[in-house]
């Protein structure tokens, strides 16, 4: 086992070329320590391992689950949960504001509650909740649908449900139920034609809910989701609006209802310093409204806390530049100041964080399935007189040196566009254009391998060298796994879960099985920069390469899609035991064929009724038998069953 510190000691020896590659090198190179938060680690065999507990009670060797769940079937893509982690994730979160109320005597009561969007999966939801309720762990919804999911859950007495989104009147229905339920259900106002929703609703006589205001600060977020803060935001009440919003409650008897101040300024905070500018500015609202005499009991800080996903610790988007206590502390501290400062009671503390809950507790394994080189792997024959363009190019890859890279690169590629033209007017077979291509990209290695001789490489050098990594197929969908790295290039790390006692001697980026050039991830988690390509190993014969997507349990289950029809993967959950052993729990197939089809209107019973009649006219006709007919039917409809996967 190796330790954080043999990596320190290594890099402490500035870095200095060992023989051996160690396991402390691979941990080093995946930047495993930064980004980890602890829960992994490479065991003496060159596995992954989670520790979900953050120690070394618990270890969930990836690759023996894997093995594992290959006996009954279930083959990657396979999405693996560890349910101990939300739990230690739920812990740290909740004891980091209980050590900050300690530290600042803050006397209210801290209410942490959990976004159902961020992850909506029940198993999610509910191993959150349990790990959650000694805690009040309550949850946060944005619409009629979420509510409902949300109103089945038997939450701690004292826990908030928190109303959030665009409402209509059958939203404030539903949360009338709940709060007839006993349920304390707070309805935030987004918008201010919502109020008018919430009187007709007193009129109706109905079971009034909480109301909380959400407050369009001037603060804004930093980084991906900066949009979602400042004056311009999509919701939250102006200034103006929020008294009118106040005066709209007082006319109607409705003020005591109001509990809640609530702001969101973006998820996937960057700088700390952008929370405590929001923090203080919300805190002097309350201030200010509590003035005015109206109890409001709540501050909500929405969510934000962000993910560490490249150990940068940096403000860069992949990252942070604070921890969870001092976010805490942050929160804490600030709304306590402004309190003391304008002499009104404190609030009690609610947080919606999301991403931080359930980030870690989840990893995509896929299995890579080939890889695709851009220079051609066999090298032609040359002959005495070949055409003009080739012997240019032969000339160029002779004499190519240090020296002269930069001028007979361009030169290539002019003879490249000129091989293509002749090629288009019919005067180059296919034999020459093959060998043209085959002396381009031999001449653009060499390129790349002076360039970087150079004190400063050209961009365009930087470029090709990018376009010269070889691709490792995966066997999976970006679009259903990780939606925001193509969406929002959003980086999540990867590391392969074996064979890393040996060292990576290629570099590749990953390219996904769906037919969209855009199903490929070329960026990957670098700790001081973004890497364009990640170390892998050379794939054996016969033997699979499995790689994991790590940090993913956040937004990613959600937002997937079905492009090319590759849905849902199979998934399994899997808790830690002693010894290093681990119990295999709630073991799903991934969406089928007939399932995604169906999704789409396709009728599995039409469909088979189509080929049907198709195989029927090839029979009258004469172009098929009655037998093989059968056959193909039968075949068709077994295939309804499978995995869109690659098997
Ligand atoms: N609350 C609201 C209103 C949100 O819109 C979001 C997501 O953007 C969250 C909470 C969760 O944010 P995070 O996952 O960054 O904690």
């Amino acid at each position: 086992m190796y330790s954080a510190d043999l990596v320190r000691q290594w890099l402490g020896k500035g870095g200095a070329k060992m023989e051996k590659f160690t396991l402390a090198d691979a941990a080093n190179l995946y930047g495993i320590d930064s980004w980890g938060a602890s829960y992994f680690q490479i065991n003496d065999e060159g596995r992954l391992e989670v520790c979900p507990r953050k120690d070394q009670d618990l270890r969930i060797d990836l690759l023996k689950v894997v093995e594992e769940l290959k006996k009954s079937r279930m083959q990657a893509p396979i999405l693996l949960r560890f349910p101990q982690v939300l739990e230690t994730q739920v812990n740290t979160l909740c004891n980091a504001f209980e050590k900050a109320r300690e530290e600042f005597h803050y006397e209210q009561k801290y209410f942490p509650v959990f976004p159902i969007k961020v992850n909506q999966q029940s198993t999610v939801v509910q191993n959150l909740l349990k790990a959650g309720y000694k805690h009040n762990l309550g949850l946060e919804v944005g619409s009629k649908a979420e509510l409902m999911g949300a109103l089945a859950f038997d939450l701690p007495e004292e826990a908030l449900t928190i109303c959030n989104g665009f409402k209509d009147e059958a939203y404030f229905e539903m949360a009338s139920l709940g709060a007839k339920m006993g349920k304390r259900i707070i309805t935030v106002i987004e918008k201010p034609f919502e109020l008018k929703q919430l009187v007709d609703l007193k009129e109706k006589g109905r079971d009034l809910p909480w109301v909380g205001f959400r407050v369009k600060l001037r603060a804004k977020g930093s980084g991906l989701w900066e949009k979602s803060g400042g004056s311009t935001s999509k919701f939250g009440l102006s200034t103006s609006q929020l008294l009118d919003g106040v005066e709209t409650l007082r006319k109607n008897g409705m003020l005591d209802r109001l509990k809640m101040f609530h702001f969101h300024i973006g998820s996937q905070i960057t700088e700390i310093r952008r929370m405590k500018e929001a923090i203080k500015e919300a805190a002097r609202i309350y201030a200010k409204v509590r003035k005015l005499g109206i109890a409001v009991e709540f501050v909500n800080v929405g969510g934000g806390l962000g993910i560490d996903y490249d150990g940068s610790k940096t403000s860069s988007d992949a990252s942070v530049n604070y921890t969870i206590q001092e976010y805490a502390n942050d929160v804490v501290y600030n709304i306590a100041d402004v309190c003391e400062n304008e002499h009104v009671p404190e609030p009690k503390v609610v947080t919606e964080s999301g991403r931080a809950m359930v980030a870690y507790h989840s990893a995509l394994i896929v299995d890579v399935r080939g890889h695709i080189e851009c220079t051609a792997d066999r090298k032609p024959t040359f002959l005495e007189n070949e055409p003009r363009v080739i012997e240019d190019l032969l000339y160029i890859h002779r004499n190519l040196t240090v020296k002269n890279y930069r001028e007979y690169y361009h030169d290539a590629v002019e003879a490249r566009d000129q091989l293509y033209s002749l090629f288009s007017l019919g005067m180059l077979d296919l034999e020459e254009r093959a060998k043209g291509e085959w002396l381009y990209w031999e001449i653009a290695q060499k390129a790349v391998k002076y360039s970087k001789s150079a004190k400063f490489v050209a961009d365009e050098f930087v470029d090709l060298e990018h376009r010269l990594f070889e691709k490792f197929i995966c066997n999976f969908s970006v679009f259903q796994s990780i939606p925001d790295h193509w969406a929002l290039d959003q980086l999540f790390p990867v590391v392969p879960i074996h064979r890393l006692e040996e060292k990576p001697n290629r570099r590749a980026t990953l390219v996904d099985i769906t037919c969209d050039s855009d199903g490929e991830m070329d960026k990957f988690v670098d700790l001081k920069d973004i890497k364009y390509a990640l170390e892998v190993h050379d794939p054996k014969e016969g033997e699979p390469y499995y790689l994991a997507f790590l940090l993913i349990g956040a937004y990613q289950d959600t937002m997937g899609d079905l492009h090319n029809l590759f849905g849902g993967v199979n998934e399994a959950q899997v808790l830690g035991e002693e010894g290093g052993k681990f119990l295999i729990q709630d073991a799903r197939k991934g969406e089928t064929i007939r399932h995604a089809l169906e999704l789409f209107g396709f009728e599995a019973a039409k469909l088979v009724r189509n080929i049907e009649t198709q195989v029927q006219g090839r029979i009258s006709k004469g172009l098929l038998k009655d037998d093989q007919a059968a056959q193909i039917v039968e075949a068709y409809k077994e295939a309804f069953n499978s995995y869109p996967y690659l098997s």
